[in-house]
């Protein structure tokens, strides 16, 4: 039943009570450094550059709404076949469209909280309702509360790994574990967003879970691959639920500069991996200089860390911008901040000694 709000436009209730996605940090003045988006440090390569410009010939024209060479390209690296893909404007349009072609009123999703700020805006749009489950103390997914919160009505369960922003992955155990759990018409969406940056060998492995309908796996050239700027994401699904998120996805969603970026992209994966390392190892030693001043970092597996700031968080994250660092503050839980180059993370390294 459909009743709208008040007011001179017949917004739907569920949207007009929603608040609006909010982008990374405040405007960074001329000299600050934006570290609130978990952006890709590096410029692109000049490969891609060229792509990119090369791609302008064929501006006239519509892309190809079916990316046909994209997902040939990615069925092949990720050892897929083509019918499992479809690709939207970054991950989380895949994840809204996935959302949208599986819920509707009166259903339910289960997600962790706190973790990516467009889960409840995702869930709203299509009128499901959100189970957000409080993560443990040490920002890890609390999967036998999310599993116990999991009714007929739950459409779909939300799990994110590594975890924006705490850090840590869902192990390959547990996810096996939450999978054998779910009724049979529940799907298990895992948002691998920062999938390249983990190390943690016990890190779940949805892909090998892909012969069982249930399995939905959301990826994105944003992060490791460094293409925040063009919006292109992709989802792994059993080929029915590709079929209906093609089916909701608007008509062309998926540009004709982004899709040439992408495949130059996939041509030099092996140069780009190297520069995943390289924010790997500067994660992990930002993570344990923190921990050596004393903060209670957990395991980041992604390309940020999180600092634990309870009533301090807006103080912090004041205190970086101070230094001309604009990190991310969720207030009243913690701070999270975008491994950058080493310069940089000195600098964040310098200003969170000042915390102390
Ligand atoms: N999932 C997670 C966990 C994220 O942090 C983000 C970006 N912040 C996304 C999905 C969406 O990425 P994009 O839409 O750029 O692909």
């Amino acid at each position: 039943s459909f009743e709208a709000a008040a007011g001179p436009v017949p917004i739907r209730p569920e949207i007009a009570a929603l608040a609006a996605y909010r982008p990374g940090g405040a405007a960074p003045g001329p000299d600050a450094v934006k570290l609130s988006s978990n952006e890709n440090p590096f410029p692109p390569l000049p490969s891609v550059a060229e792509a990119i410009a090369e791609s302008a010939a064929h501006l006239p024209l519509y892309p190809d709404n079916a990316a046909a060479q994209l997902t040939t390209e990615v069925a092949n690296w990720l050892d897929v076949s083509a019918e499992h893909l479809s690709f939207g404007a970054g991950s989380v349009s895949v994840l809204m469209h996935l959302l949208n072609a599986i819920s509707g009123p009166g259903d339910e999703i289960v997600f962790p909280w706190r973790s990516f700020e467009a889960y409840p805006l995702a869930v709203n749009v299509p009128g499901a309702t959100p189970v957000q489950i409080p993560l443990l103390t040490d920002g890890r997914h609390d999967l036998e509360a999310m599993c116990a919160a999991v009714t007929e009505r739950t459409r779909a369960v939300l799990v994110c790994t590594p975890n924006n922003p705490t850090g840590p992955c869902v192990t390959h155990e547990e996810l096996t574990d939450l999978l054998a759990q779910l009724p049979e018409r529940t799907m298990l969406v895992v948002d691998e967003a920062y999938i390249e940056f983990a190390t943690d060998p016990e890190a779940a492995r949805p892909l090998e879970l892909l012969d069982d309908p249930r399995i939905a796996v959301l990826r994105t050239f944003s992060k490791a691959w460094g293409l925040a700027g063009f919006r292109i994401g992709y989802g792994i699904t059993h080929p029915t639920l590709a079929a209906a998120i093609r089916t909701v996805t608007p008509p062309f969603s998926v540009s004709v500069p982004a899709q040439a970026a992408a495949l130059a992209t996939l041509a030099a994966r092996e140069k780009l991996l190297a520069q995943v390392e390289k924010t790997i190892a500067e994660r992990d030693r930002m993570v344990g200089r923190m921990r050596g001043l004393g903060f209670d970092v957990p395991d980041s597996q992604g390309n940020f860390v999180w600092l634990p700031a309870a009533d301090q968080t807006d103080r912090w994250a004041a205190h970086f911008a101070d230094h001309g660092l604009i990190v991310r503050a969720y207030a009243p839980d913690g701070i999270r901040i975008t491994v950058s180059t080493p310069e940089i993370n000195d600098r964040v390294l310098d200003a969170a000694a000042g915390l102390r």
